[in-house]
């Protein structure tokens, strides 16, 4: 449906009222004119119809057309206001288009330029008005999207919190068959043992398959404990040179083919409050993943020593390293190097061991970092705080100026 312009004239002077107006509906074709004799009259109709564009004389009784201007750009900011000045009153004229006019007509008017800015300025406010549709229809579709995304994000939310819910339940209920599975296994091998049985070699197999699906099976559990923010540690005082002594004896126990293992250890005791078993958890990991990706006879180091307020435990191979690309990944969850096969034992693995180690040691409120050269090796280093009363005097200084 067309438009029909709408337009208010404001003049005291009832001749060009009518002059103007005539005009108007004349040489516009169709157009709906109100006509006002003041300001105050044109007010009341602003304020009730949104014209497409407002002519009104300067020069008035009462308010006169500058003020009326300044009244209309606060109640219609976009309705065009045109001002009819008496003939050199330039001043008149600056001050109408720095309040704002869209344009003047200087009297005596003349009615082809009159009727061109007419036309113009209710050309500008359709444009105007077609703009501010414009402009809602895209805040509504903003505001659709906006709400779509929120829904999706908290759906999103809901389907993560069940799957690491699923996932707990699930790794919490084959930890319980597993356990006695790998309890009978040892029973069975140890029989066989006695029995010096050819079948011994198969059965410790299994076993260590059992093994591996257990730390999958870890894996997962901690993992979904860490995303539920369920994940907590059973702090307490110990020894981290005697903890990696230990961890290092298991490891070498435990791990085929053998690995060659060279501890590096201070004669200190290195006390620390930790987490014994979460500590052991990620020495084993980083152990398994520098044999894993070590040729068979490559040593891999083990470090432990006191630096400032800090124990250090670093783990250092001599393997196939990691390359700039992929080092700021490799503590992402499920995160696996691809295009690098395991060098030396299993290949098993969900990419979690170093995710859940780097969570493990952000519990501790330390640190976990890695210095990889590809083709030449790397190493993991551990850095946790120490009690205050295993510092010396100069370090616990440092300690609480740091
Ligand atoms: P996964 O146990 O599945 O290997 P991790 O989280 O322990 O997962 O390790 C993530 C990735 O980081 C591994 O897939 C491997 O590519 C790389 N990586 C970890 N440790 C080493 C290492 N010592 N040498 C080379 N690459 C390593």
């Amino acid at each position: 449906m067309q438009h029909i312009p709408y337009i208010l004239i404001v003049d005291d002077d009832s001749a060009l009222l009518q002059a103007l107006s005539q005009a108007i509906v004349l040489r516009l074709g169709q157009a709906r004119v109100d006509t006002v004799a003041s300001a105050q009259e044109a007010l009341r109709c602003i304020k009730e119809h949104d014209y497409d564009a407002i002519i009104s004389d300067i020069k008035m009784p009462g308010m006169d057309g500058l003020m009326l201007l300044a009244k209309i750009q606060e109640i219609r900011p976009d309705t065009p206001t045109l001002l009819v000045t008496g003939h050199g009153e330039q001043d008149l004229t600056i001050q109408a288009l720095r309040g704002g006019a869209y344009d003047f007509i200087q009297k005596p008017v003349e009615r082809d330029y009159f009727v061109v800015a007419i036309k113009r300025a209710i050309q500008t406010r359709q444009l105007r008005r077609q703009v501010a549709e414009q402009q809602q229809v895209l805040e509504q579709h903003a505001q659709t999207l906006e709400r779509q995304v929120m829904e999706r994000t908290r759906e999103l939310v809901f389907a993560n919190a069940a799957k690491d819910e699923f996932l707990s339940m699930a790794s919490h209920e084959l930890k319980t068959p597993l356990c006695s599975l790998k309890g009978m296994t040892q029973l069975l091998r140890r029989r066989l043992e006695r029995l010096a049985s050819p079948e011994v070699k198969n059965v410790a197999s299994m076993e260590r398959s059992i093994v591996r699906m257990e730390v999958l099976i870890q894996d997962l559990l901690d993992t979904s404990l860490i995303e539920l923010g369920r994940f907590t540690l059973r702090l307490s005082k110990h020894d981290i040179v005697e903890l990696c002594q230990h961890v290092v004896r298991e490891y070498a126990t435990i791990s085929t083919p053998a690995p060659l293992l060279v501890l590096n250890i201070p004669a200190e005791v290195i006390s620390a409050s930790i987490d014994a078993t979460r500590i052991s958890q990620v020495l084993l990991n980083l152990l398994s993943n520098a044999h894993k990706y070590s040729a068979q006879d490559a040593p891999i180091t083990i470090t432990v020593r006191r630096v400032n307020n800090k124990g250090m435990i670093a783990v250092q191979d001599k393997g196939v390293g990691i390359s700039e690309e992929q080092l700021p990944h490799i503590f992402e969850r499920f995160y696996r190097t691809p295009e690098v096969s395991v060098q030396t034992g299993s290949s098993v693995g969900l990419g979690l061991g170093l995710y859940i180690s780097q969570k493990i040691i952000d519990a501790h409120g330390g640190s976990i970092t890695v210095h990889s050269v590809p083709g030449e090796g790397s190493t993991f280093t551990i850095m946790l705080p120490l009690l205050i009363g295993e510092m010396d005097s100069e370090e616990m200084q440092a300690a609480s100026h740091s």
